[in-house]
């Protein structure tokens, strides 16, 4: 299992490439919630989300560890993004493998950051095998999103900061697609400080993992393709954080649809901040009471910002008392 050496380790690595994000305080939050809210803006993050942080760590040390000439990731999304934009700073080129239905705005960010795109089928099921397949043929390493030991350290490195940004915290709520962000939290936090609860969120439609924790075994749901949250459109969790998320988690909660697109309505208008429907299921959890954090202080991390403007007209709503 990773421990928290490897998150310092990570934090030292990746330094030079990550932004330390704001911790942010809502007090129009906090007042509806009855909790003092802070939000850990990784939607203010390069490439637009804590990505970047594992696949940093990860592409660093596949470079120079393992001589790898090339890598690969299956992702039209923010981990698309990420290893292509890291893999040009560090001259390995890089080939992202997107759905065939990928949309535009997103194919052009991994283009932007000068990653080569092969368009290819149009499941996940599909993409992983190809963009091994395509490491394997150049010398190349795949880099995953989420289940690999360096991934799961990159992300923990949220966790140091929200330690050093606050004092006292009692919560931390972070959304799971995959797990690695709340294992590389977890990790840190429960070796830290193991009062600090950490609940994890997921939309109801993306269920998986506390369906898996109910059941004590990795578990795959299917329609995870439901949830306006793309980010965490897992199937299941993965192999290596699974056991990190069982051994610490104090609790995972879910959001409907509605109380996503309520809090992300919430958060662009009343804080101006541009997040993406992931990022909103953990402030959806604060506000709608799946979490009892009456005077506490608690963190909502915040894990990205990457939206496709054509579509954000039909995903907001209006507030109540907003214009
Ligand atoms: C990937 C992602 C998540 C989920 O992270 P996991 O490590 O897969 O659990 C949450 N929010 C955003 C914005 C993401 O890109």
């Amino acid at each position: 299992m990773v421990q928290l050496e490897d998150i310092l380790r990570a934090r030292t690595r990746i330094s030079s490439t990550v932004k330390v994000t704001p911790m942010m305080k809502s007090h129009q939050l906090s007042e509806r919630v009855g909790a003092q809210i802070f939000l850990k803006s990784e939607h203010l993050q390069k490439t637009g989300s804590f990505k970047i942080r594992g696949a940093t760590n990860r592409v660093i040390q596949a470079k120079d560890d393992e001589g790898a000439k090339f890598v690969t990731a299956a992702s039209s999304g923010n981990h698309g993004q990420a290893v292509a934009y890291i893999a040009n700073q560090l001259e390995v080129p890089a080939k992202i493998v997107v759905p065939t239905d990928a949309t535009t705005s997103k194919v052009n960010a991994i283009k932007e950051y000068r990653g080569l795109v092969e368009f290819y089928g149009t499941t996940s099921a599909e993409r992983i095998p190809r963009a091994k397949e395509l490491a394997d043929e150049l010398d190349g390493v795949y880099i995953p999103p989420y289940d690999h030991p360096h991934i799961i350290a990159g992300q923990g490195t949220v966790g140091l900061e929200i330690l050093e940004q606050i004092d006292d915290v009692d919560t931390i709520i972070v959304p799971v697609g995959g797990g690695g962000l709340s294992a590389g939290i977890l990790t840190v936090i429960k070796e830290k400080n193991p009062d600090i609860r950490v609940i994890g969120v997921e939309p109801e439609a993306g269920n998986d993992t506390a369906v898996s924790l109910d059941r004590g075994k990795i578990t795959a749901v299917d329609g995870t393709d439901q949830t306006i949250a793309d980010g965490l459109r897992t199937t299941q969790p993965g192999d290596l954080t699974f056991p990190i998320l069982q051994k610490y988690m104090d609790e995972l909660v879910l959001v409907n649809e509605d109380e996503i697109r309520y809090a992300m309505s919430f958060v662009m208008e009343r804080m101006k901040q541009m997040v993406e429907p992931s990022s909103a299921t953990t402030v959806a959890a604060a506000m709608f009471g799946k979490v009892h954090v009456a005077d506490e202080k608690v963190v909502c991390v915040l894990s990205g910002g990457n939206v496709d403007l054509g579509k954000l007209g039909q995903t907001l709503v209006k507030t109540e008392g907003g214009s």
